[in-house]
């Protein structure tokens, strides 16, 4: 299997140098050239175990790897996480369903992606004898996914930029408190996009990024796409047989990756009617679902902080598949929408996409609800999927996290706080993280300084 960028430059590539490269060397976003076809048997089989329905999902893609080295990848990643169903699916009503995503080691959906990424660099630095540094934004839970994809990995150094303030207390302490000396966790002032633009700023820089052997770790790298697309199979299987037509899934979303990866499964045959993209305030996407036009406004905070990103990255791979997989057109639009802030997509066609957008008082009025019905405790990034439940489709709400890593909206909303051992014990912990100036040259210094 080959992978391409969405604006047509370099040849295509294979799965090693597309996961080492993260973003495409002409500033693309990698997609396989063509999307396999899932086999029957894994859209009407009883749900597989995950680590082997994640090898036969993975294996379409990756024809670098030996067989057996990649079924070794997939049972080191997806081995220890805390249910044994991994993504287990948990019906709240007839046809409401949750597919709980929180239950590796961050308690967030990352996991998925970044619990396999953290081990492809571990096997990366052995085939090539190069270690590497790693360079990533985060929002909140991508930072704490990928610092614990890759605390202790020899050969790995890992810088990770959050916005300061802008993340819950427990998120920043699932990144500061590893006590790995190869993690650095760098607060940033500003949003997350701030934070964002300074890395793809310095992921540009050909020579920094050569001499560093930077690598990347945020939502554009393809093998995170590819991880977050197997748990939409996954769900499915689990669906008891009469409840499999008219299926929704609800996904919050915010760099629209992983509603993307379910997008990508459809794609590859998953019978899927509807796929909804659940915002908060910053609605971007909901907008841009609505009407066609893509315009970025400033970020204003919210309780569902994971999602406050008006730029999503992902977004560049949706427009090359709405545009026939022209990379032209693509990169034209993508130049546009940099240089103007807005783009208006001519003939545009939702497909089986719908949006939602929550505010702040709807997250707490959702987290209620779904407690007062249900019997059953939602985070505030999962509460916007509970925004509209459609009554003639099986709506599949993706759990993206924990509630109890945002216990103080919680507890606004429903008067308790959830707790979880392995957070708690955090509190008790030293935190290190380092200052830096908010800028492409501080961090970029900090990097020369720092890197492995
Ligand atoms: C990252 C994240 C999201 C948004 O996912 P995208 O792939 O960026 O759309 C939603 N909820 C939680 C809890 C997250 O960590």
């Amino acid at each position: 299997m080959k992978f391409v960028s969405t604006r047509g430059g370099g040849d295509p590539v294979g799965f090693f140098e597309a996961f080492a490269n993260g973003l495409a060397p002409d500033g693309g976003l990698y997609l396989p050239q063509n999307l396999p076809l899932l086999s029957s048997d894994l859209i009407i089989d009883d749900a597989l175990p995950y680590p082997a329905l994640a090898w036969d999902f993975l294996s379409l893609f990756d024809t670098d790897h030996d067989a057996d080295d990649l079924i070794s990848l997939v049972d080191r990643s997806y081995g220890s996480f805390s249910d044994t169903m991994n993504a287990p699916l948990t019906q709240l009503a007839h046809n409401i369903f949750v597919l709980e995503l929180f239950h590796g080691p961050t308690l967030a959906f990352k996991d998925f992606g970044l619990q396999l990424v953290g081990n492809l660099f571990e096997d990366q630095i052995e085939r090539t004898g190069k270690s590497i540094n790693v360079l990533g934004a985060t929002s909140g839970d991508t930072g704490s996914a990928a610092i614990h994809g890759l605390a202790n990995k020899k050969g790995v150094h890992c810088f990770i930029l959050y916005p300061k303030g802008r993340i819950s207390a427990l998120q920043e302490r699932q990144m500061t408190c590893t006590g790995a000396k190869n993690i650095f966790p760098i607060p940033i002032e500003g949003t997350f996009d701030d934070a964002q633009t300074i890395v793809k700023e310095l992921m540009s820089d050909l020579a920094l990024k050569n001499k560093l052997r930077l690598s990347a770790v945020n939502s554009i790298n393809i093998v995170r796409v590819l991880a977050q697309a197997i748990y939409y199979v996954h769900a499915f299987m689990q669906l008891p047989p009469d409840d499999r037509d008219n299926v929704r899934f609800v996904v919050p979303t915010g760099n629209f990756g992983n509603i993307f990866a379910g997008w990508m499964a459809h794609q590859m045959g998953l019978p899927v009617d509807q796929f909804t993209v659940a915002t908060n305030q910053n609605d971007i996407l909901h907008r841009f679902f609505t009407n066609g036009a893509y315009k970025a406004a400033s970020v204003k905070p919210s309780h569902a902080p994971s999602m406050d990103i008006q730029v999503a990255s992902n977004f560049e791979r949706f427009l090359y598949y709405h545009n026939e997989k022209d990379p032209r057109t693509t990169t034209k639009m993508i130049k546009k929408f940099q240089k103007d802030g807005a783009l208006k997509i001519p003939k545009f066609n939702r497909g089986n996409f719908s949006s939602t957008a929550s505010s702040n008082e709807d997250i707490l009025a959702n987290i209620r609800k779904v407690k007062e019905d249900y019997d059953y405790i939602v985070d505030p990034h999962t509460a916007c999927g509970f925004q509209e439940i459609v009554p003639d489709k099986t709506n599949i709400i993706l759990a993206t996290a924990h509630p109890a890593k945002f216990p103080e909206v919680i507890k606004r909303a429903i008067g308790e706080t959830p707790t979880d051992d392995s957070l708690e014990a955090l509190r008790k912990k030293r935190q290190k993280r380092y200052a830096v100036e908010a800028s492409a040259d501080g961090v970029r210094e900090f990097l020369e300084k720092h890197a492995g």
